[in-house]
């Protein structure tokens, strides 16, 4: 392909993904295939001769886009978003158009520099502590990582060097293959499963806490976990805090937790996936009460903040405890001298390779502006506090716990059992989207505002969508709080048991 041909090959992709945000509305959310269908539809082999663009992109019209589950769809609300806007895009583009590989500052040191510049703004723009931020005086930064997953793993694996380390200065005959079996992690029992993975990954025992009835992991909690395992010959190593638990959006008290790990020398990493982003508005700082106290903090602009996957945004206090960990030289990679404040982002990271991610994250953040995300952000928790009001005048249903950020949960007043198959019914029409958490012992199905495209209207057809598959499942009933129908619970029970 030459240059003339990337030209229009590209101009028609764009064109083609312009119309699909444009009617993205026409599409149902779900797609309506089996298993397989794609195999069956594809040849066994890849062609032996070059093919024409036009017949690339016709294909993927016709076999691709119909398995496609349109994340975009202002009636996906499963999950938490993944980011896209028109800037990210671009500024995917250009990156995969420069097709840079930046594991070192002379490999590409616009790729370094432009990422310890979009970081600082960034971290700027959420308000963390001085501290985190490679302008500041310390050996603080920020890095893009590929996902939270990975930065869950690279503080463990930092935090478990360390440790190790530390102690074997302390008392060089202890030996470091027993040290690391003692090891413990902890987090809470409504951490993310990447969070958990991350203890299978970097071999730690990785202990779920008990959360409170609000599904936080308080400090009480915590302290006596660690009490508990040094008496048992232990050693508490390493804290993934919660900010916006993936089931429910709750927020770990980093106030309660920090001090007790700062006192212990365990190394406090903060998850903050989803909800992180939240905190360039200011009124949600107070929801990250006590950062100061971590060692790590990770948010994903892939997530709430319009940038397209994969970028995650992670900084840590102190980037000489990364590269003790991760530093392995090998001639080939003999480069200028760079230090920290110019890192060499290899020692940042699991991979040697990575991606010109800081392009997509300048592009957003520059044509979006902090105020524009911050709207993004304002009105996405106002359309899921739209929904929950609606959600509260239908007397059959019950809201809990309070909506947080872009989420609300919600379930039928009679039940799991309802609630469950008013979710599989969702489910099998394929307009609409959702996923189911627990809540105090209870089914409840999570709304996540989700696609940046949504409106009030958007909201509403949704919620007519849920209400009027309510009234398939229970006695239709007059929706006002008013007027509440009598429920006969126990029809409604049995009817659900032999429809299973
Ligand atoms: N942590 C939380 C709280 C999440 O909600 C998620 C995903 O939704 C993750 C971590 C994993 O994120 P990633 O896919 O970037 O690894």
């Amino acid at each position: 392909m030459d240059s003339q041909q990337f030209r229009e090959f590209g101009k028609a992709a764009i064109d083609l993904m312009a119309d699909y945000y444009d009617t993205i509305r026409t599409r149902d959310v779900l797609p309506s295939v089996e298993p397989g269908y794609l195999l069956k539809l594809l040849p066994e082999n890849a062609p032996e001769e070059p093919e024409s663009w036009k017949d690339v992109l016709n294909d993927f019209s016709q076999s691709i886009m119909p398995g496609i589950t349109h994340w975009h769809s202002p009636q996906f609300h499963a999950f938490y978003p993944t980011g896209s806007s028109f800037p990210g895009i671009v500024g995917g583009l250009l990156s995969d158009s420069l097709a840079v590989i930046g594991f070192s500052w002379m490999s590409s040191p616009a790729c370094t520099e432009l990422e310890v510049v979009t970081m600082n703004w960034l971290g700027k723009l959420l308000g963390l502590p001085e501290e985190f931020l490679n302008c500041s005086d310390g050996p603080g930064g920020g890095v893009i990582q590929g996902s939270a997953s990975e930065a869950t793993l690279v503080g463990l694996l930092v935090a478990k060097n360390k440790t190790v380390h530390r102690l074997m200065r302390n008392d060089p005959t202890l030996n470091e293959g027993e040290l690391n079996a003692k090891l413990v992690a902890y987090t809470s029992d409504q951490c993310n499963s990447s969070v958990e993975k991350s203890g299978l990954l970097g071999s730690m025992k990785m202990r779920l806490l008990k959360s409170d009835p609000e599904g936080r992991l308080r400090g009480e909690t915590l302290k006596n976990a660690f009490e508990e395992d040094r008496a048992k010959g232990l050693i508490p190593c390493y804290v993934i805090a919660n900010l916006g638990t993936t089931g429910t959006c709750a927020f770990d008290p980093l106030y309660e937790l920090g001090p007790v790990c700062n006192e212990s020398d365990v190394w406090l990493h903060v998850d903050a996936a989803y909800a992180g982003a939240a905190f360039i508005c200011p009124e949600f700082r107070g929801l990250m009460k006590g950062v100061e106290y971590a060692d790590s903090f990770d948010f994903n602009p892939h997530k709430w903040m319009l940038v397209n996957f994969d970028c995650s945004a992670m900084w840590v206090k102190n980037g000489y405890d990364l590269i003790n960990t991760f530093d392995i030289q090998r001639i080939y990679l003999d480069d200028v001298k760079t230090d920290i404040k110019i890192p060499d982002y290899r020692h940042w990271q699991i991979p040697l390779g990575r991606r010109f991610r800081a392009l997509k994250l300048w592009t957003v953040l520059r044509i979006y502006g902090a105020e524009g995300i911050r709207n993004h952000l304002r009105n996405q928790i106002s359309l899921a506090q739209h929904f929950a009001k609606l959600v509260r005048e239908d007397d059959r249903f019950l809201v809990e716990p309070e909506p947080s950020m872009g989420l609300v949960c919600f379930r039928l007043k009679d039940g799991d059992i309802v609630t469950k198959k008013l979710l599989e019914n969702l489910t099998e029409k394929k307009q609409i989207y959702m996923v189911a958490a627990t809540y105090r012992g209870r089914y409840i199905i999570r709304f996540v505002v989700c696609s940046n495209l949504t409106t009030r209207q958007d909201i509403e057809i949704s919620w007519n969508k849920i209400r009027q598959e309510a009234d398939t499942i229970i006695q239709p009933t007059i929706h006002t709080k008013s007027q509440i129908p009598a429920i006969n619970h126990f029809e409604i029970l049995s009817s659900c048991e032999k429809s299973k």
